[in-house]
């Protein structure tokens, strides 16, 4: 059957998009977005209840404007809602679970949610209504319609860029005058070996006049593909890592992704941590089904697959797009092209050129002949040759702007990229670059950066925790824990995603939000991801190797492993409850006597000892105790043997140790030496006890 986009019809309609999903939602069709396609007949009734609203509202308006009594409310003619429909109105089904944008969709589903509540508590007794009655409840709708035409529903309709940052964030609300329409930045990302790479020059390569074969050669890290007068930015670095790298230092600039899937080989890891990367940074995902031309392509194999991972596709009644091309052979290259058009025409992206200037750093290096080189994306105001620039750390006057084609150009409008040069050092991809008056200015406010980033590396980012959860909640800080899964199996990933989940049955205060599950050792890939999303990292019989551990450790990203399921389970409910602050224990570490002094000048005592008990370790607690009395508390600041610096000493070792500059050791004198210790706190389990 025809299908018509929602947005299509809202604007056939004149309605606004979020009027028209309102109104959709009271016909019984849900969980569809702006971009979802509803199939005619439900279309043509949304058309026909639309006209007599108009008609009706029409003549209530004349009517009371002839009574001579309140002016008519122009709303009702502007925008009309949709009343009760009929028990017949055609419903299009649509699995439970759409996620091109998870949080924007639930944030509508709720308020959906309560919104029929409102509806059912004041329906009319006597069954469901009939289309009349519901017409005539239409005045009812209106005021609440209004309501959701409103700021509020403004918000929710910009959910999906709501988690950019402040500066480079794109701008919504009401549109200036002077505002321009803006190209989509797209990211492509996908498995390995999928045809990333072969895309974006194919992409590219339809750019390239007659003439100019040989293909675009140049990169400077984006592109810019135009057809029919619209124009979509592609990012030259494909993968979701250096996506989720940029998002973890704040910026995000990919309003859509394309997901590349091997029609013959189907939706691997690296695909599934793509889906997830993107439906964490709510990017709204198209998947370009590639290598149709393959003998074994088998796109419903893979439609399959992306429906076991949250993707629809649309002929499946979903959301997601789903367009099989093939990069090699250009085949359905254009169909891409117009559903990324589709898709950024939904999301109205505008920027205002007279604003201050905020663009965002792509990539950059240094290059041995014309110094940093950086690329990036201007998102508000136009950069211009000479403009005083500071980029975080980096500042500089703009010598030199090239397009994406290396064409040397004088300014760059909102919306695009460029290639700056100029810059005093290599700024990070993510940075924003802002303008400021004079070079004396640009060297201060880069200085204040530098500053402010010393600081925030001492005190460091707010990241999740499992640990200090309950605190967290307590003081209201906490609301949502987002969680990655990574695990030796699928089935024991995804039993643990379900128990986690369950949990959210007990816990009040908090929901456990599961933002990825794959299978593998944890990687700096999921760092980065749950740095970005601030989010902890569950392993499950996997480890973290000792590079990723590190990394964890500087972005202060929080991972466990577990070997069992209950245990990850407890700790969690732990954690919810406050029971997972770590206790710190002093525990016995042995004991020594002391059996000659000796005196070193750089040093100062140092006692030949023999360990009787236990062990010594350097950093231990010692209680020196002679007749019995103590005589002195320190702790073991050199412990050595045979003239080495050792870590332990075993009885019954003998070994030489020294305490800051305590010298009033003597033969005979006893030692005892403790460690603090700090224990993780367990929860005794049924079957412990
Ligand atoms: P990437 O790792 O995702 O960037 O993948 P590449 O773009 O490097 O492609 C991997 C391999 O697949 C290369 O040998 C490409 O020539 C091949 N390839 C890419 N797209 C297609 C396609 O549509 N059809 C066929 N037959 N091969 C393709």
């Amino acid at each position: 059957m025809a299908k018509v986009r929602v947005f299509s019809l809202a604007k056939e309609l004149g309605l606004q998009t979020d009027a028209l999903l309102a109104a959709l939602a009271r016909l019984g069709v849900e969980n569809v977005t702006k971009a979802s396609a509803i199939d005619e007949e439900t279309a043509a009734t949304v058309r026909e209840l639309i006209a007599e609203q108009a008609a009706k509202a029409k003549a209530e308006a004349e009517a009371a404007a002839a009574a001579a009594e309140a002016p008519p409310a122009p709303v009702e003619v502007e925008q009309p809602a949709v009343a009760e429909p009929e028990e017949a109105a055609p419903v299009v089904e649509t699995p439970a679970t759409t996620a091109a944008a998870p949080a924007a969709g639930r944030g509508r589903a709720r308020g959906d949610e309560r919104e029929r509540k409102e509806e059912d508590e004041g329906r009319l007794p006597g069954g469901p209504p009939r289309l009349t009655q519901g017409m005539m409840r239409l005045e009812e709708h209106l005021a609440a319609l209004q309501e959701r035409l409103g700021p509020q529903a403004e918000e929710e309709a910009g959910g999906l860029v709501r988690a950019l940052p402040d500066i480079a964030r794109r701008t919504r609300g009401n549109r200036p005058p002077n505002a321009v329409d803006v190209p989509p930045v797209v990211t492509v990302m996908g498995h390995i070996d999928h045809g990333k790479t072969t895309l974006l020059d194919a992409l590219r390569n339809t750019q390239v006049a007659a003439g100019e074969a040989g293909g675009i050669t140049q990169h400077i890290g984006a592109s810019e593909i135009s057809r029919d007068g619209r124009t979509i930015v592609f990012l030259d670095t494909p993968g979701h890592a250096a996506f989720t790298a940029m998002r973890a230092r704040g910026a995000q600039v990919t309003d859509i992704a394309v997901i590349v899937v091997a029609a013959d080989d189907g939706v691997m890891p690296q695909t599934v941590e793509a889906i997830n990367h993107a439906k964490a940074a709510e990017v709204p995902i198209v998947v370009a089904l590639n290598k149709m031309d393959l003998p074994g392509a088998n796109p419903d194999r893979v439609k399959q697959q992306l429906l076991e991972h949250g993707l629809v596709p649309e002929e499946w009644g979903g959301d997601t797009i789903v367009v099989p091309i093939s990069a090699l052979t250009g085949e359905g290259m254009d169909d891409l092209v117009d559903n990324l058009n589709i898709l950024a025409e939904v999301q109205e992206l505008w920027a205002d050129p007279e604003a201050d200037l905020a663009a965002v750093v792509v990539e950059a290096q240094l290059d041995s002949s014309q110094g940093p080189v950086a690329t990036v994306l201007v998102r508000n105001g136009t950069l211009s040759v000479g403009d005083c620039v500071v980029c975080g750390t980096a500042h500089g006057r703009v010598r030199r702007l090239r397009d994406w084609r290396g064409k040397s150009i004088k300014s760059v409008p909102a919306g695009h990229p460029a290639e700056v040069v100029g810059l005093s050092a290599v700024p990070d991809s993510g940075e924003v670059m802002v303008r400021v008056a004079s070079p004396k200015e640009a060297r201060a406010l880069a200085e204040q950066n530098a500053q402010e980033l010393r600081e925030r590396e001492l005190s460091g980012t707010e990241t999740a925790a499992l640990r200090g959860l309950y605190e967290a909640i307590q003081g209201g800080t906490v609301k949502e824990l987002n969680v990655i899964i990574k695990a030796d199996a699928w089935g024991s990933a995804q039993a643990l995603e379900s128990s986690l989940l369950g949990l959210n049955e007990l816990f009040d205060e908090v929901r456990i939000n599961v933002i990825h599950t794959g299978v593998g050792h944890i990687s700096e890939s999921d760092v980065l991801l749950a740095l970005a999303s601030k989010a902890i990292i569950v392993g499950f019989q996997v480890e973290a190797d000792a590079m990723v551990r590190q990394a964890a450790a500087n972005e202060r990203v929080e991972i466990r492993t577990y070997q069992v399921i209950y245990e990850a389970l407890e700790d969690f409910q732990a954690a919810a409850a406050g029971l997972l602050e770590p206790i710190v224990e002093t525990r016995d570490l042995g004991d020594a006597e002391v059996l000659q002094v000796f005196r070193i000048s750089r040093i100062g005592a140092v006692a030949g000892c023999r360990v009787t008990a236990g062990e010594l370790r350097p950093n231990a607690d010692i209680v020196v105790t002679r007749d019995g009395e103590e005589i002195y508390r320190g702790k073991i600041t050199s412990l050595r043997r045979f003239d080495n610096d050792v870590s332990v000493v075993e009885a019954p070792s003998e070994c030489g140790l020294a305490s800051g500059d305590f010298r009033g050791w003597r033969p005979g004198d006893r030692i005892h030496a403790t460690m603090q210790v700090t224990v993780e706190r367990k929860l005794q389990t049924q079957s412990q006890r």
